[in-house]
């Protein structure tokens, strides 16, 4: 099942529960645009290359559009479409005035220079410049894409429109960026999933972890977990991982790694494989690399007793049934990970405001914004026997449904 049709099956299951009208699910149910753009560039070597750039603007019905940019050899216009519509729900269930959109590009960013990227995304920003803004579509970071990039595309959008750092958030900090934005991510998961282990009565000093995926989002979440007093056992990235039942020594892996040395080659712990990891005993495990990580089969042999998903769309929908049935709770994506989005909306009200927040400002409303999310996708979880997912998406479709439907056809 493609990610598209995962998203369109989380949202049919819940729409279902909350018997929603046909109105409400024929203004939900579409993305408002689809953008494709080819993109032709110099690469260094003076030859000529196209590549394909997606923006999938799902609904505005709460506000400017906001998802993240991908650059990857998978991304696609349907996969857009699918992270476009969680975006939406994602930020109803947070409580942040936007609506939901994602794109990126199709390639391979391993295989081009720095100054090719540069050119790759101001190329994106003059082909769709008119179709993004701060109060329009706000883009963000995503997997291969980072601060660097989004000061290219501020930079090159305020060619056109003038000073507009509000048009993109996850800049650098000396660029109109927010303090805390980068860590915003990991640090949600982190504090989901100390919410989820006080559901079974334990806590992040006495349990144990394990994070697929040693980007933004699960770097930043073992660090934070780690500085709670929790024990990360395993991480992973693209091409292995290293485990050790004591505890990683987190800090000295954060700086193997920013030091540009391959994961799998840390000295502490021992190597094991992205599939042992998925299945290695734990208290939570955190998927945060990429979509589809979960499948039936899979799903009968993980031994967590909880699932945070960091990623978007880990979890296939016949794996979601088999952790339901096995009693695994899992937190899903559009609340586990909705920490990036939620400082994106206090790095825009900064840009919108010409001020700046300190970092324990920006920390004390993201840690206010994820509790109050959780406790209330939990308390509905509960008063109707539901899974978590299934009470996320309701309350994400109800607030927006309602937006829709108040402004009309
Ligand atoms: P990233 O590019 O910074 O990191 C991705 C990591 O996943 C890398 O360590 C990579 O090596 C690893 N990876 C890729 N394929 C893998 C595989 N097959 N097995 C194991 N590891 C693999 O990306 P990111 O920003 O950390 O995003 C990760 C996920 O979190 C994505 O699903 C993204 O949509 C989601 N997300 C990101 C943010 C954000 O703020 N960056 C916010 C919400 C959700």
């Amino acid at each position: 099942m493609s990610l598209l049709q995962s998203a369109q099956h989380y949202f049919d299951r819940a729409a279902g529960i909350m018997g929603l009208d046909d109105r409400t699910r024929a203004m939900l149910v579409n993305p408002e645009r689809e953008i494709l753009v080819h993109l032709t560039i110099e690469r260094d070597n003076g030859h000529l290359a196209t590549f394909t750039g997606y923006r999938v603007q799902h609904n505005s019905a709460r506000g400017p559009m906001k998802g993240g940019m991908r650059y990857h050899p998978k991304v696609d216009l349907a996969d857009a479409e699918g992270l476009a519509a969680l975006m939406t729900w994602k930020t109803a269930v947070v409580g942040i005035p936007f609506g939901g959109a994602k794109g990126g590009i199709t390639c391979d960013p391993k295989e081009l220079s720095e100054a090719e990227l540069e050119r790759l995304t101001r190329k994106f920003v003059q082909k769709i410049h008119d179709l993004i803004g701060p109060q329009l579509d706000i883009p963000a970071p995503d997997v291969n894409t980072n601060a660097d990039v989004m000061a290219w595309i501020m930079s090159e959008y305020s060619k056109i429109h003038g000073f507009n750092p509000a048009v993109v958030t996850g800049k650098p900090v000396e660029l109109h960026g927010s303090l805390g934005r980068e860590e915003a991510t990991g640090l949600g998961v982190a504090l989901i999933a100390e919410q989820a282990l006080a559901e079974i009565g334990r806590s992040t000093a006495d349990s144990t972890f394990v994070v697929q995926g040693f980007g933004n989002v699960g770097s930043n979440a073992a660090r934070c977990i780690a500085e709670r007093g929790g024990k990360v056992v395993a991480v992973s990235d693209v091409d292995g991982g290293r485990c050790d039942p004591a505890g990683l020594d987190i800090p000295a892996l954060l700086a193997h790694v920013a030091a540009h040395k391959p994961l799998r080659e840390f000295s502490g712990g021992e190597p094991i494989t992205n599939e042992q990891l998925l299945t290695t005993a734990c208290d939570v495990l955190i998927p945060a690399a990429l979509e589809d990580v979960f499948d039936a089969a899979l799903a009968e042999r993980v031994q967590a007793r909880v699932i945070v998903e960091g990623a978007n769309a880990p979890t296939m929908p016949d794996a979601d049934e088999v952790f339901r049935r096995r009693s695994i709770p899992v937190v899903p994506d559009i609340l586990a990970n909705a920490g990036g989005v939620t400082v994106s909306y206090l790095e825009w009200v900064q840009n919108l405001q010409h001020v700046s927040w300190t970092l324990q400002e920006v920390r004390d409303h993201l840690a206010l914004t994820m509790r109050s999310a959780y406790t209330a996708v939990s308390d509905l979880a509960r008063e109707r026997d539901l899974d978590l997912r299934s009470a996320a998406f309701i309350i994400g479709i109800g607030r927006v449904g309602r937006a829709a439907v108040l402004q009309g056809v």
